[in-house]
């Protein structure tokens, strides 16, 4: 039977066990043709809240086995993502107009994230204090309890795992809450994994909804952390209502990351990175570059060649053609792009490829002539769009990165590594990479952006410990001590 068999888990939720939700349910749709693929549960707040209470209540049991229990079903899921991984692969190229690359990546990281869980159990979660009390003291890291956490739609699969996984393998229970447009990739999929590899009932719940769902997660009493990746606006709100509640709210947001481009670059190379970092799953990804600088003596060069490769990339159905670029996720993020991209051009950019589309297709676009007033240049567009802009010397060079309210991801194409790492001091973000584009991502390094990029938070090999644990002091002695009462 496949991992993903519909019967299974077709119009439901998994709330200790599939079941269906007080929502009803929703369809599954196909972006690049529109097809309605399946239908999956429609999880509201009561849903929410039952599954909170069920995970509060398989959490100490999961927490308290041998930590090499833990560890072996988080292998085993490991090893489940790679064995069906062709099979979550359709999904993801169906579900969430991806690419096969991108895909493969997919499966491939989730796989990694997995094993990676598996292998933090085993390190040590504490240490041994100095203490002037004739006293044993520690600081141990125990599980949080039950995690929220709330997933985008661009790289649905990923984003989930990456908390999922090594909030599981720490010891707590989870509530995973996908975007409903990618619930089978970043949803089913996971619940499915997990209940292959052994997880014991009641430790994951997958709640496919809406923002009233995510809203009623980041409240819900049981609910001890929450790790939330989408828009900045969204995160406002949770980081807001988890603050009210007294709680711990990782935020992963938005971002308009540049690439620099110095003169001493290798344009040669440049087009293909910085087609990469503007066109990789038609922009939709929060790392995306979102703005491209470009010494002024290279500029024209740099412009021609970008467009060009614009001009040759394939656009289409990923499931049916060869493509470099697949659909946008709906009509609505469509009309957003083009709104960004229209609205720019009435202010005086000039269009250098695409600007157009057909359906859901819209073409790898580039813009030059920008100024701090066209919004596809200061705004995060989330679609494939590449606006280039010139400066004269460094310090615009610096100025101009900074002025964006976001603190992603920042990429410097040089032919000098150590006065790319020197400017980069000059412009904080949470990723920086000298010579290469801005969409970069690892599992053992550290994730996550300043400003209003995020928190701060960090995802990925130590800091998950940090992201999914709280500290306690312990300390213990033979006798108990002398009180002057
Ligand atoms: P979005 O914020 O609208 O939705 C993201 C998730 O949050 C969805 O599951 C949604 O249902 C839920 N949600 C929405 N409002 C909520 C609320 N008030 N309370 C609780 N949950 C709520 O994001 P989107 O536009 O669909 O996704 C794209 C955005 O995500 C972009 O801004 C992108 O940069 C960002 N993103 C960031 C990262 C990162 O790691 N920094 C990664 C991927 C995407």
């Amino acid at each position: 039977m496949p991992l993903l068999d519909p019967t299974v888990w077709s119009g439901k939720a998994a709330i200790g066990g599939w079941k269906a939700t007080s929502g009803g349910t929703a369809p599954v749709i196909e972006p690049a043709t529109g097809e309605v693929l399946e239908r999956i549960g429609n999880a509201t707040a009561d849903d929410v809240s039952a599954a909170a209470r069920h995970a509060a209540k398989a959490q100490p049991a999961w927490a308290r086995l041998p930590y090499t229990e833990r560890a072996a079903v988080l292998r085993r899921a490991g090893d489940v993502f790679a064995q069906h991984a062709e099979e979550i692969q359709q999904w993801l190229i169906r579900e969430a107009g991806s690419v096969p690359g991108k895909a493969a990546f997919e499966t491939d990281t989730a796989a990694q994230e997995c094993y990676e869980a598996a292998a933090l159990v085993s390190r040590a979660l504490g240490e041994v204090l100095p203490s002037a009390e004739p006293r044993l003291s520690l600081a141990r890291r125990t599980p949080a309890g039950v995690v929220g956490v709330i997933a985008p739609f661009n790289v649905p699969l990923v984003l989930a795992i990456r908390s999922v996984a090594p909030a599981l393998a720490l010891g707590n229970a989870v509530l995973l809450k996908p975007d409903l447009r990618t619930a089978v990739s970043g949803g089913v999929a996971l619940m499915r994994v997990f209940e292959e590899a052994g997880l014991p009932d009641g430790v994951l719940h997958v709640l496919p909804g809406g923002a009233d769902a995510g809203a009623a997660l980041v409240v819900d009493p049981h609910v001890r952390v929450i790790s939330f990746t989408g828009s900045t606006a969204a995160g406002r709100k949770v980081g807001a209502a988890a603050a009210e509640n007294l709680k711990r709210a990782h935020l992963e947001l938005g971002g308009n990351s540049a690439l620099i481009v110095l003169p001493d670059a290798d344009l040669e190379h440049a087009a293909s990175t910085a087609a990469w970092g503007s066109f990789f799953h038609q922009g939709q990804v929060c790392m995306s570059t979102g703005r491209h600088l470009v010494h002024q003596s290279v500029a024209d060069e740099y412009i021609e060649r970008l467009a060009r490769k614009a001009e040759q990339l394939p656009v289409g159905d990923p499931a049916r053609e060869q493509v470099a670029l697949g659909p946008i996720i709906d009509a609505a993020q469509r009309d957003k792009i083009h709104g960004l991209v229209s609205s720019s051009l009435e202010g005086g950019a000039r269009l250098m490829a695409g600007g157009t589309y057909e359906d859901l297709f819209y073409r790898p676009t580039v813009l030059t002539d920008l100024t701090d007033a066209s919004p596809a240049y200061t705004e995060e567009v989330f679609g494939p769009v590449a606006p280039v802009r010139a400066f004269a010397d460094l310090d615009e060079a610096v100025a101009l990165a900074t002025a964006s309210s976001y603190g992603l991801s920042l990429g410097i194409l040089t032919g000098d590594v150590m006065r790319g790492l020197d400017l980069a001091e000059r412009i904080p973000t949470g990723l920086v990479h000298i010579n290469d584009q801005t969409v970069n991502d690892e599992v053992v390094a550290p994730f996550g952006g300043v400003a209003a990029s995020g928190t701060g938070a960090r995802f990925g090999g130590n800091a998950n410990i940090e992201a999914f644990t709280e500290t306690r002091w312990i300390t213990a002695r033979t006798t108990q001590p002398f009180y002057p009462f």
